[in-house]
Parts: structure tokens; sequence; C-alpha cells
């Protein structure tokens, strides 16, 4: 460390400095990244555990950098929310998931919801049922084939003001589901006002599921817990045959991970389209 006056330091670790310069790359030009088209939406189906039907697919956005290739969404979207960049960019993704959700519409597939995750930035907009409401007018989408994905940390930090703008997307006739459930500080008092319609469980509990006696408990409660309260359920993060078995025989509604498809680029979920029941 060198001393730069008085009780400052900088340090010289070199793998802290190139994660350092990395963020700091990233921060620089994720300004005007929407503007050079370098964003991209990636799309990963939502499976009936039962039928095996595509019943949704959620969109996920990646940036393709310049040098530096496909950027995951872990590494900008932090960054993105520090800056506010994240309210044009979440804005673009809904535009372009619903589009895309109507155009497969319009090539004649059976219609399926289209999940988009909204971040705090965005669910603290006044007008955010107004920008979602005209998106929806403009792509000519159905609002019950919009499905909004919300966190339980954002809704806690002004809970009468989520309820309020829950209750009016609700209203529009759009579907929300709670993303990540089980590691927030779910509120079971507040789950059972939210007007929430799905729970998707995280990843971390369906991953262990198999090996972790809690992580199985936790999800089997979930799943008795999103029962009870009439909502429907997806697991996250399935990547075996196993994990599926698992998830059918507790009743889980619907799937998604690796174990049907990574999240991947429209045209080739216009493939998966063609053939609907996944095996
Ligand atoms: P998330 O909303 O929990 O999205 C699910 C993440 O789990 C995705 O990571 C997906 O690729 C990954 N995943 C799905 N199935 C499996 C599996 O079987 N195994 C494993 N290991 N992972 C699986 P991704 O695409 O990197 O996105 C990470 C996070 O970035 C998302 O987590 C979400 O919080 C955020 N994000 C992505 N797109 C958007 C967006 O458009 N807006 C906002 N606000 N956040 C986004
Ligand atoms: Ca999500
Ligand atoms: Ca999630
Ligand atoms: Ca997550």
């Amino acid at each position: 460390a060198k001393r730069q006056g008085r009780n400052q330091f900088q340090f010289y670790s070199p793998e802290i400095n190139a994660q350092l310069r990395q963020r700091l790359t990233l921060e620089n030009e994720l300004h005007g990244a929407l503007e050079r088209n370098e964003m991209l939406v990636y799309y990963q189906p939502l499976i009936d555990l039962h039928s095996k039907q595509i019943m949704a697919m959620e969109a996920l956005v990646r940036w393709q950098h310049p040098t530096l290739g496909l950027v995951s969404p872990t590494k900008f979207i932090p960054i993105a929310e520090a800056n506010n960049l994240i309210v044009p960019i979440g804005e673009w993704v809904l535009r372009t998931a619903c589009a895309q959700n109507r155009a497969w519409q319009l090539a004649g597939f059976s219609p399926i919801r289209i999940s988009v995750n909204l971040s705090a930035r965005q669910f603290e907009l006044p007008n955010l049922v107004e920008i979602i409401s005209q998106i929806l007018q403009e792509t000519e989408l159905e609002a019950s084939n919009l499905e909004l994905e919300v966190t339980e940390s954002f809704l806690m930090a002004d809970i009468e003001r989520s309820m309020k703008t829950l209750k009016q997307l609700r209203e529009l006739g759009i579907s929300l589901a709670l993303d990540d459930f089980g590691t927030g500080y779910s509120s079971l008092n507040y789950l059972k006002r939210f007007p929430v319609n799905m729970l998707k469980i995280d990843r971390s509990f369906v991953q262990d599921v198999m090996t972790n006696p809690d992580s199985a408990a936790v999800t089997d409660a979930i799943i008795a817990l999103a029962k009870s309260l009439r909502l429907n359920i997806t697991a996250e993060g399935v990547e075996t045959q196993e994990q599926l078995e698992y998830l059918q025989m507790r009743g889980c509604d619907e799937g998604q991970g690796f174990y049907f498809s990574r999240p991947v680029p429209a045209d080739i979920i216009t493939q998966m389209l063609r053939q609907p029941v996944v095996v």
C-alpha cells in the first residue's frame, strides 16, 4: 500500500486492481450501450411440469460488449442500478420482450407469458404503470401475456406504496411473480396481502434439494405455502432429472433451468416453440 496523504491508502493488489479497473470500464461504457445497440435479450422457457409444455419465457438481458464479449447481468445490473441506467435499460428490455412475445403470436404459436424482471429503481417510478400500459399498447400484447418479476426486498422498502402499485398492475391484467422466493426476509403476513399470483423458489434451494435435507424442507414448505395461498409455483434452476422428479412429486407447477434449456436468443426459442412439448 502506498501512502496517499493522511489516512489514505491506495492498494496495489493486482487482482483487486484488475477487478476495479473492469468495473470502471463497465461503468464508463454502460453509458451509451443502449444507443450503440449493444444490449440483447435472451429467453429461457418455463415448463409446465405435468404437461411438459412451454408456458412462459423469462427475458434475461445481456450486454454484448465490443471487446469483453457477452457480459453477464450479474456484473452490469448492479452498476446500472447505481447509475439509474437501469431505468432506460429495463424499459428497453420490457419493450423488446413484449414485442418478441407478440411476434411469436403473430407467427402462429399459442400465446405464452413473457416474464420480465423489474428493478427496485423502476418499481419506484411514479409513472411505472403508465409506462407499462403504453408498452402493451404499442406492442399490441395482451396484459395477461405479460408477467413482472419483483422481489420481496424492494417491496418491503415501502409496503403501502408497493401494495398500491402491485394492485394497479394486477388491475391491468398483468401477472406478478415474487422472484428468488425464500432468500429475502419473507413476511408471511405481507405475502398474503401482496396481490401476486406466482412464487419462484430460489435456485439455491432447488440446487441441493437432493443432497441437503434442509433445502428439501424449505422447498416443500414453499410449495405447501403457495398451494394454501392459491399461488402458482415455479422452481428455478432445475438442472437434473432427479430434481425435476422431486418437484413433480411435490406438486410444483412449473420449472425453469438448464435441464430444459439455458437462456438463448429468440431465434432458438422459435425453433423450440415448433415442438412445444419438452421431454
Ligand atoms: P434471476 O431473475 O433470478 O434470473 C435467473 C438466473 O438464473 C439467470 O441468470 C439464469 O441464466 C440463471 N439460471 C437459470 N436456470 C439455471 C440453472 O439451471 N442453473 C444455474 N446455475 N443458473 C440458472 P442471468 O441471466 O445471469 O441473470 C442474473 C440476474 O440478473 C437475474 O436473476 C436478475 O436478477 C438479473 N437480471 C437479468 N435480466 C434482467 C433485466 O432485464 N432486468 C433486471 N432488473 N434484472 C435482470
Ligand atoms: Ca427473475
Ligand atoms: Ca430468480
Ligand atoms: Ca436471482
